[in-house]
């Protein structure tokens, strides 16, 4: 077997796409190496051998030790240098390199082959003792961290107790001598840490640090990493071993890293800082400030230091070749590092670099428009879910935050305000313009008005598919959910959390993007839908099959939708409709009515603004689809709760209070999650669905007299597990849609359909669509019921089942493929049966979520639906899923 790859003068016996095998690091070495780009000569040992090292208890191959060496001794034939050697020693580099980047595992070891005596060569050779002693004290303080496990201060501290006994304040003011005295001191914390002498042979040298990178392919930071990020453990890591350059030879030398585009705008321009006369790791260590590359950059930031433009013209216009050359090779934005050694650039590294939202989508347009990448790739460069970053205000990255608490990130965007406990309080800050966040245990429909006046939401209950969270989401609001560490108290309107009291009124800011509560003000930014968000979103209608509608109750949500491009209503929710206005005391006289009659007078009262609703939404969809749901209220949200609500309805109806509360009791429901709602409700007192029909119907009328724009309303029944239930709903429709034809002398074109989200449903879904004209998986319910999780009550339990690992994601925010997506599958395949063009969606959370788009391309549904502010996610990641 071939265990072992060399790479070096203009040829690499890897490539780019070996990336498995050698991982990305030693793929682009090799790739950089083909493309005749200087790079130090080495060698990459595979990630098959970290696979072996592990299969066989840590062994290795037994070919390899033969393999390395050959490959060192041509490393050694390309410098003139041979590894161990005491007049021309071979200095290397021991580097790790999985398939995908992984922070936590070993990463560097430089000027390895440094020892007593290949120090003194290297002084000679390089005419400059000081810089050999450097190296050596550098490589020790490294390997005996990384390799032997001795802790970085140890070393410090010695070098701070040093420079102060000789006065010195900086690095640099240390000369030859003083290094060579700090190497035996160094030695000497080597021995008292570790138990051993420093390492003396460059062979013991070079297998303790291969085997320190394959070790950390399993220390518990790396196994997490991998964890959190899907990546097998079986991919392994490979090693690379590369002969060493010195950045650290002089004011002629230095290091540096690069971007071939802003990673934070996208603006196309070379990016990035260096450091004349250091090594790698002084960059990142942030010991002395890096320079600028570009002379523009440089001005841009006001600092005095040289750019490498000015400090070094032949290196910067060679950097300038290569950065173009390896762009439009890997056909994306790179990020570089590079070193300098007495005037000659050495790249050590290329790699797709990362970069926010923003850059991504301007990188990719623009890349595009160079004629780099298709339109096609383009769409496929951004991530769907990042793009929520651009449609919220979010927190200013360099503003200081005062975490006190954390929640689950239920709506993305960031606000702050004062603290408010009650809608009405909310309501009161916002009409005396003061800015506020609404702080609740939970929420219910009768926040709603209290949401709409607040800035953000926080709740310390419920999870990610709670009432707050959806609520928030389908306003564009940030919220926070199941903040479980803050109590709050109603009474004295105060929330703690740990030894932090605030009281109402005092500043608050959330981060519904991270789950972050902070306590006061924090400075903002604003959203920018700039020019290249527009065209990728064309670009990305062009590439997608499933249609886009979005989940809208109020003609605030429809005209969002529709500016962010949704092609229809998914899903009007008629129960929040219900709480608007005053309305609510109409709905609690018509429910707490224990005869038709008192329910019809009740109903009477609502049809009028219902139609009033409808008719709006219609107006604005301008004849795309609308489905509109009937009524689906857990019943308890409708019922009154105070004494003075109660004697709000008594004196509505002329019932007594004492009547009322009878009646309260006898509707009172241990779990009405599961109790007495969806088409339970229109079964029960068909006279609420026979309303809201009528309503639709007439403002169908209506709206197309008005706009010329015909709206075919589809009609939906929620919460349905068996046909019958849908076909006694259905025939009231069906009545009253030719009653209002015969009033009006217009017919109204309509469909009538079914949610389809009990695991019943999905089952029985053969005979439900021999009648039901399309469906809606409505996966909240069907994950509530599929997995038997209280989508209320999951937060409190829900996140030790992802962080042990039983779950992967939160099934109320990614859908559950196996268990939930199967039923989804069933309920797909069996309604087809009977129906074979049967219109299916989806209206659940997931429909705004890209995983479960790309689940709902698969299954062969005709479009998703999600909150307003999800629907440019939804496009890109339909798109996506088409590709
Ligand atoms: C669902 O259950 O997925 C759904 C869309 O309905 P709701 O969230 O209103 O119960
Ligand atoms: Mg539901």
């Amino acid at each position: 077997t071939k265990w072992v790859y060399s790479f070096g003068d203009g040829k690499a016996e890897g490539k780019a796409s070996m990336r498995n095998l050698l991982g990305g690091k030693g793929a682009n070495l090799a790739e950089m190496c083909n493309l005749g780009l200087p790079v130090p000569p080495g060698f990459t040992i595979t990630t098959e051998v970290c696979t072996a090292y592990y299969a066989g208890g840590k062994r290795y191959p037994e070919a390899l030790r033969e393999q390395v060496d050959a490959a060192l001794a041509q490393v050694g034939a390309l410098t003139g240098k041979r590894f161990g050697d005491a007049e021309h020693p071979l200095l290397v580099s021991v580097r790790s390199g999985a398939r995908a980047s992984m922070p936590g595992m070993m990463d560097t070891v430089l000027n390895l082959g440094l020892n007593d005596e290949t120090v003194e060569a290297l002084a000679r050779n390089a005419g400059d003792p000081r810089f050999a002693y450097d190296s050596y004290r550098r490589f020790i303080t490294m390997y005996a961290n990384v390799v032997l496990g001795v802790e970085h201060h140890a070393f410090e501290e010695a070098l701070e107790h040093y420079k102060e006994s000789k006065g010195a304040s900086l690095d640099t003011d240390l000369g030859a001598e003083d290094w060579k005295t700090l190497v035996s001191t160094y030695k000497r914390i080597v021995r008292d840490e570790h138990g051993a002498e420093f390492p003396q042979s460059p062979q013991d040298q070079l297998w303790g640090a291969i085997g320190a990178v394959f070790d950390s392919w399993m220390i518990p930071r790396a196994k997490k990493y991998r964890e959190l990020n899907a990546i097998p453990e079986s991919w392994g890591t490979a090693v690379n071993v590369q002969a060493m350059v010195f950045g650290n030879m002089g004011d002629t030398s230095a290091t540096g890293v690069a971007f071939t585009r802003n990673p934070s705008t996208g603006e196309k321009a070379l990016y990035g800082e260096f450091l004349i006369n250091a090594q790698g790791e002084d960059v990142v260590a942030g010991i002395r400030t890096p320079q600028d590359i570009t002379e523009k950059a440089r001005q841009e930031a006001g600092s005095e230091k040289p750019s490498m433009e000015r400090a070094m013209p032949e290196s910067f216009s060679e950097l300038t070749r290569i950065y173009g050359l390896l762009e439009k090779h890997y056909r994306d934005m790179q990020d570089m590092e590079f070193t300098i050694e007495s005037g000659k650039l050495w790249m050590l590294q290329t790699r797709n670099g990362k970069r926010t939202a923003k850059a991504a989508l301007r990188i990719a347009v623009e890349l595009a428009g160079e004629g780099l990448i298709s339109r096609e790739e383009a769409v496929g460069r951004v991530e769907p879910g990042a793009l929520d970053q651009l449609l919220h205000p979010t927190i200013d990255p360099k503003a200081e935050r005062k975490v006190i608490a954390s929640g689950l990130p239920a709506s993305p965007g960031a606000a702050s305000g004062e603290i408010v406990f009650s809608s009405e309080a909310a309501e009161a800050a916002r009409k005396a313009g003061r800015p506020c966040i609404l702080v609740r245990i939970e929420t219910s429909p009768e926040d709603i008005h209290g949401m709409h006046a607040a800035e953000g939401i926080l709740t310390t209950r419920g999870g990610m598919t709670s009432h707050a969270a959806v609520v928030a989401r389908g306003m564009g609001k940030p919220c926070v959910s199941g903040v479980g560490a803050i109590r709050i108290d109603y009474k004295a309107g105060t929330l703690a959390v740990g030894p932090v009291t605030l009281k109402a009124g005092d500043k608050l800011t959330i981060d519904g993007s991270t789950g972050q509560v902070i306590q006061g003000e924090v400075a903002m930014v604003a959203p920018e839908l700039s020019g290249d968000f527009a065209t990728l979103m064309g670009w990305a209608d062009e590439v997608r099959t499933m249609g886009i509608r979005a989940n809208a109750d109020t003609p605030t949500d429809a005209r969002t939708a529709r500016e962010f491009g949704a092609e229809g209503i998914g899903l009007c929710r008629t129960e929040h409709m219900f709480f608007e206005g005053d309305r609510i005391v109409a709905v609690r006289e018509m429910i707490l009515s224990d005869d038709v009659e008192g329910r019809r007078a009740a109903l009477a009262k609502i049809l009028p603004y219902q139609r009033q609703d409808f008719l709006a939404l219609f107006t604005i969809m301008q004849g795309l689809p609308v489905t509109i749901r009937l009524l689906d209220p857990p019943l308890h949200e409708f019922l009154p709760h105070t004494d003075a609500e109660v004697a709000e309805v008594a004196a509505g109806t002329g019932v007594s209070e004492d009547k009322l509360r009878h009646r309260m009791r006898e509707l009172s429901e241990f779990n009405p999650m599961l109790g007495f709602r969806g088409c339970r409700l229109a079964i029960a007192f068909p006279e609420i669905a026979e309303m809201q029909a009528r309503a639709i119907f007439e403002a169908a009328v209506e709206a197309a007299r008005k706009t010329g724009a015909p709206v075919t309303p589809e009609v939906m029944v929620p919460l349905v597990f068996t046909r019958a239930e849908f076909d006694i709903v259905k025939a009231r429709i069906d009545a009253m849609a030719k009653a209002v034809a015969e009033e009006t002398g217009e017919s109204v074109e309509y469909q009538v359909g079914t949610m389809i989200e009990l695991p019943r449903a999905c089952l029985r879904a053969k005979e439900i669509a021999e009648t039901a004209e399309f469906f809606s998986f409505g996966t909240n319910d069907l994950t509530q019921t599929g997995l038997g999780i209280s989508r209320d009550d999951a937060g409190t339990f829900l996140g030790a089942y992802t962080q042990k690992g039983i779950l992967e994601a939160d099934p109320f925010v990614t859908i559950d493929q196996e268990g939930v997506g199967e039923l989804v599958r069933i309920g797909v395949e069996r309604g087809r049966q009977s129906r074979p063009d049967i219109k299916l969606g989806i209206c659940g959370e997931h429909g705004g979520d890209p995983a479960s788009i790309h689940f709902c391309q698969e299954v062969g549904l005709d479009y998703v639906s999600c909150s307003p502010f999800r629907v440019p996610i939804a496009r890109l990641a339909a798109a996506q899923a088409a590709l």
